[in-house]
């Protein structure tokens, strides 16, 4: 089972994560969209971890709920109330349990999911963050191997779609030929996780 701590080992991960992918993640945003997401993502993980380390939470709910509020009022773009959304739902769906299992945290991830698909409208194939969660959601009811892996390849499937969400949509036609940044980004979440619980 999943405590506290395996949470914040996640989240901090993720940071690295991000930290080290920043360029490429600004990259993939340059060429559809306005060349912030490394470092939108990497200001606002910088953040969660600063607030992970200086007043831990001991619940995996109250991790994920912080996390997201911290994403939400320190990054400007788009992702920033999304990723934040993701997590704050996930984190409520937990509750205050002291440790959870894989398939609890799968479940609390698909409202997640679910709650980032209703504020920003979009669904699978619309060339989004979504289209690499979705996926990691069903493999981590699985094993934590096959989320990181679903993640990676619904990432890399938004390279031939036409963005229908988000400033790429605006592109039309053009957005085709590109990884979605978010959907990169959420690959790397996903596998910051896998890392963590092996
Ligand atoms: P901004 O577009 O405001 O500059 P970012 O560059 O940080 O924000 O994030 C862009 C990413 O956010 C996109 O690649 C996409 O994955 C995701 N995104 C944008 N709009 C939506 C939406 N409506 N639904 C789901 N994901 C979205
Ligand atoms: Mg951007
Ligand atoms: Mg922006």
């Amino acid at each position: 089972t999943l405590d506290a701590d395996f949470f914040i080992r996640w989240l901090d991960a993720a940071a690295a994560a991000v930290a080290r992918d920043a360029d490429r993640l600004t990259e993939l945003d340059a060429a559809i969209g306005d060349a912030d997401h490394g470092s939108n993502l990497n200001r606002g993980f910088a953040a969660v971890t600063r607030r992970l380390t200086e007043k831990p939470p001991n619940a995996p709910g109250a991790v994920l709920t912080g996390a997201g509020r911290t994403l939400i009022s320190s990054v400007g773009g788009a992702s920033g109330p999304l990723y934040g959304t993701l997590l704050r739902r996930a984190g409520k769906e937990l509750g205050d349990a002291p440790r959870v299992s894989r398939v609890q945290l799968a479940e609390a991830l698909r409202s997640g999911v679910g709650a980032v698909a209703e504020l920003g409208g979009a669904g699978g194939g619309d060339k989004t963050m979504l289209d690499a969660l979705q996926p990691a959601v069903e493999g981590l009811t699985r094993s934590f191997g096959a989320a990181a892996t679903a993640a990676e390849e619904g990432a890399l499937a938004t390279v031939p779609l036409r963005a229908r969400r988000g400033r790429a949509a605006y592109l039309g036609d053009r957005s085709i030929g590109h990884q979605d940044p978010g959907a990169a980004s959420s690959a790397l979440l996903i596998g910051a996780l896998a890392d963590t619980a092996t």
